[in-house]
This record gives structure tokens, C-alpha cells and sequence, in this order.
């Protein structure tokens, strides 16, 4: 439970409980020489009082403030609480053993400038700063960056509509962008192919979102924010007490940042009526083998996107040590943590996310009939590589060999319209605030999302929609 024994997320493998009891065992051996911890998580432990596990709190804690989800989302709002009030009493239970196990651990790491939004969005309103104060805190705590920025290219003449639109967003959010032609297009990214202009961004960057999540989850645990790890909320209590894990927890305020199960546990509060999440999977294939000088680009290469969607496209993203890997797919996944095979399957979420993609299906809502076959093609190696091969003049698909680690989108859908939601969602009152919709640029937008919400909850002005 020591908030310093944090092993990576990618250093833990996850086996099925030969204990019998129907769960999992997360096994994690940190390279840093943290030692091992492993915990047992009992199958069914969302909010229906599933049987308790071993390794979690037991008894009653007392809290000011009370955040689920030690993801970025619960890691920025617990920081920004700390800085507005440094002596409030501020707990995070967190199920997993470690903080960002999910999406805030899984992502492309790309620091978004903050073009693609319109700007009456809160995506527009937080993400350039969002951008501006991760590498102001990366440069503070000495985190790697990859400043490469970042083209988007057209594919043909149709598309380049699409640059100035992107352009004009950006310009109205205030973000550096500027239009540049194939020539200059030639000196940014020499392998980059594109149909007239292109759009270049020089502030997006790239970072490791675990060490990122990592370091703030110590300097809050330094600053006394209390981790309780592998210690799932269940139910609300009522009288502002909750169970997670064995233990009653009591608050002042609560905070939900549950990510894939954050509609889920605000509905226990009486909020997200009307919207329920549905997981999207992002995989990407990464290139192997390059030496650096033969690496294929190093800057990232971004389509243009359809602006219907949430999605970004298959991309190029350049890492921080400079390896380049392409993805993620957008693929609607069966339960909400459909990472691989049928690990953490839960029947409950199978049953009713089935149900809804079978009817976005037939009914072809928001285009999802066509966004599913084609995303499911990107399941094949070289149908990636293929869609990756339009964005530049020159690539070898055939070092596209390894698949990286998956991560799943949040997304959140209107059940009334059957639309997906496109912002960022907030719903709460005097004792409760729910984030909901923290997708994609979640992670950017982070600390200024967390001061928004904070804000607006001090005031009193309320979410409830
Ligand atoms: C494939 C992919 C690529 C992306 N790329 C980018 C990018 O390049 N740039 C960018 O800005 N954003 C990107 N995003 C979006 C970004 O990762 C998310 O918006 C962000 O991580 C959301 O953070 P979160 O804290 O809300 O969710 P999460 O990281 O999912 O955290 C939620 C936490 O809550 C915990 N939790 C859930 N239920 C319970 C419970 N019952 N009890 C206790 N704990 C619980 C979970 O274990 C988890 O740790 C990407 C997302 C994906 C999936």
C-alpha cells in the first residue's frame, strides 16, 4: 500500500486466480527494483457488492475529499485540490495495483495543441494549456519529451478543405498552427506525402504517459494525498459513505474518475442517466528493427479526420526515444476492458454493450455499421500498414512485426439521440462530481479540466445537465 511501490503498468501481467475464487491475479515485478506485489480482484466487484479480495483497506477511513481512479483524471483533480487547499484530507482508491493501469497508461502520449476542436468546446478551452503546463512539468521533473510536433497531410484535393478547417479551429483556439505547402512540408518531415498543403504543429509533442502519471502520483503521495490501491469502489453507502474494498470510506466530497466504469458509479449517485460508455479499442503495430537514422519518419504524421467522429485516424506517432508506431484503431470492443482474448471479461457488461452495438448496427447510427467493418479490417497487420503507407512516400510494412499494448476508449453515448457525445461531460451537485466523456485529449487537457471542475464546484454553479 506504500504509495512509492508503484511498478509500471507495462511491467504487470495479469493470470487467472488458481485459488478458485473466480477473479484474477495481477502479478507485477517492477524493473526498478520495487519488488512484487500481487492482489487478487473477485470477479463482479462494480458496484453489485461482489465477494472482497485480498490485499485491500479494511475497517473505516475519514475523508475530506474522495476521488475513484488514480488514471490522469483522478491524479490531476487530486493535485488540484492540494493546491487550492493544502490541508484538506484527500484519499484515491484506485482498483488496480498501480495508477494509470488503463487508458492514462495505454495512450499515443501525444500532447495535443488543440486544433481539432471547435471552440465552444471544453476540449478547445483546456487544451492548449493542457499541452503548455505537461511540458512545463516534464521539464520541471527532468520526464522525457519528444518535441517533433506534428503534420496532417491531405490525400487528395477533397481533404485539403479539410486542412483549412483545421487550421481556422485552430486559429480561433488560439494554438499555433500554420498551413504550409509540399516544399515545406519537404523540410519539417522529408517523408511525408501530402495533396497541395498541409497543416504543421510545432507545440504537439510527445511524452510517457506512465512516467508522467507515475510522477504525479508520488508528488501527491508525497504531499500526503492517500493511495489506497487494488481497492475497487462498490456501492454508495448513502449519508456520504461509500464501500470500496472492505472499508467504509467517509467524505466530504466525491469525486468520480472512473474512466471505462465512470457512468456506471455516478449512476449510483443518481447522475449519467441517459448516456451509457462504449469501449472503443485503440491497438497499434509498432515499427521494429530501425536503427535511429533509419527510422521511417520523425514527426508526426496525423490524416485528415472526419470530423463526425472522435476518432483521429490511423497515424504515425513518434515515441520519446524516437520509435515510431502506428495506430490506434477506434474498434468497438465487447465489454469494457476487452484488452485481449477473454481476460476481465464480465458478463454484465457483454450482455449490454452487445445489445447496444447490435442496435447502432442495424440502425447504422452515426455511421457505426461502416466505422466497424472497416475498423475490424485494421485487425490485419498489413491493412494497417497499408492506411499508414498513404500518409508518406516511402515505408516497408513489413517492420510493422509487433503489436503494442491496447488501450481503451471511454466513450460515451447518448442513448436518447444514439449519437456519440463529443465533449468533455461533467454532471454533479454540493456532494458529488462525475467525470464522464474524459476521452481523448483527456490526458492533455488534464490539469486544466481539474481546475474547471473544481472551480465551477466551489461556486456552486453545478453540472447536472
Ligand atoms: C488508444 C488511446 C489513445 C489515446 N491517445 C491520447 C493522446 O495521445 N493524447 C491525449 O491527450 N489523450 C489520449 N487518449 C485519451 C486519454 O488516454 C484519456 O482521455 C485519459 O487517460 C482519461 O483519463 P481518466 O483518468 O479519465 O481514465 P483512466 O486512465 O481510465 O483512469 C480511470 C481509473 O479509474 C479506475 N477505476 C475504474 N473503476 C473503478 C472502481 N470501481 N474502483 C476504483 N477504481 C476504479 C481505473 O482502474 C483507472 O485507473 C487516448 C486514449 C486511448 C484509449
Amino acid at each position: 500500500m506504500s504509495p512509492l511501490l508503484i511498478p509500471r503498468p507495462d511491467r504487470i501481467r495479469m493470470s487467472p486466480d488458481r485459488r478458485g475464487a473466480g477473479g484474477f491475479v495481477l502479478d507485477s515485478r517492477s524493473a526498478a527494483g520495487f519488488g512484487r506485489c500481487s492482489l487478487l480482484l473477485a470477479a463482479g466487484d462494480f458496484g453489485s457488492g461482489g465477494s472482497g479480495g485480498k490485499g485491500m483497506a479494511e475497517g473505516s477511513v475519514t475523508t475530506e475529499y474522495l476521488i475513484v481512479g488514480a488514471g490522469i483524471m483522478g491524479l490531476a483533480l487530486a493535485r488540484e485540490i492540494r493546491e487550492r487547499d493544502p490541508s484538506a484530507r484527500v484519499s484515491v482508491v484506485e482498483k488496480e495495483p498501480v495508477p494509470a493501469w488503463h487508458a492514462s497508461g495505454r495512450n499515443s502520449g501525444v500532447l495535443h495543441a488543440g486544433f481539432y476542436y471547435t471552440s465552444d468546446s471544453l476540449k478547445a478551452r483546456f487544451t492548449r494549456e493542457g499541452n503548455r503546463l505537461w511540458r512545463d512539468y516534464c521539464r520541471e521533473r527532468n520526464l522525457p519529451m519528444n518535441p517533433c510536433g506534428k503534420v496532417v497531410v491531405a490525400k487528395n484535393e477533397d481533404e485539403a478543405e479539410g486542412i483549412r478547417e483545421l487550421k481556422r479551429r485552430g486559429d480561433k483556439n488560439g494554438v499555433e498552427v500554420r498551413i504550409v505547402d509540399e516544399k515545406e512540408l519537404g523540410e519539417i518531415e522529408p517523408n511525408a506525402r501530402t495533396a497541395g498543403i498541409a497543416l504543421w504543429s510545432p507545440t504537439t509533442t510527445t511524452v510517457d504517459p506512465v512516467a508522467v502519471a507515475r510522477s504525479l502520483a508520488q508528488d501527491l503521495a508525497a504531499r500526503g494525498v492517500r493511495f489506497f490501491y487494488g481497492t475497487p469502489y462498490r456501492k454508495n453507502l448513502g449519508n456520504r459513505r461509500i464501500l470500496a474494498g472492505e472499508t467504509v470510506f467517509s467524505y466530504g466530497t466525491f469525486i468520480n474518475a472512473g474512466g471505462l466504469h465512470a457512468d456506471r458509479i455516478a449512476r449510483d449517485f443518481g447522475f449519467a442517466q441517459g448516456v451509457t460508455i462504449l469501449p472503443f479499442k485503440g491497438v497499434y503495430l509498432e515499427y521494429e528493427g530501425a536503427s535511429p537514422d533509419a527510422r521511417p519518419v520523425r514527426t508526426n504524421i496525423y490524416p485528415v479526420p472526419d470530423l463526425a467522429q472522435p476518432f483521429l485516424g490511423i497515424h504515425f506517432t513518434i515515441k520519446v526515444d524516437g520509435t515510431v508506431k502506428i495506430g490506434p484503431t477506434a474498434i468497438p470492443a465487447f465489454w469494457r476492458e476487452n484488452y485481449a482474448g477473454f481476460s476481465r471479461v464480465d458478463l454484465r457488461d457483454l450482455r449490454e454493450i452487445l445489445g447496444w452495438e447490435a442496435r447502432l448496427f442495424a440502425g447504422n447510427d452515426f455511421g457505426f455499421r461502416d466505422l466497424a467493418f472497416s475498423e475490424i479490417r485494421k485487425y490485419s497487420r498489413a491493412y494497417m500498414a497499408s492506411q499508414a503507407k498513404a500518409l508518406v512516400r516511402t515505408l516497408d510494412p513489413s517492420r510493422f512485426t509487433r503489436w503494442g499494448r491496447p488501450g481503451i476508449r471511454a466513450q460515451l453515448l447518448d442513448t436518447k439521440t444514439c449519437r456519440l457525445v463529443s465533449d468533455f461531460r461533467v454532471e454533479g451537485d454540493r456532494e458529488s462530481i462525475h467525470i464522464l466523456n474524459a476521452v481523448s485529449p483527456a490526458f492533455t487537457a488534464s490539469l486544466p479540466f481539474a481546475a474547471w471542475t473544481l472551480g465551477r464546484f466551489r461556486s456552486g454553479e453545478g453540472w447536472r445537465p
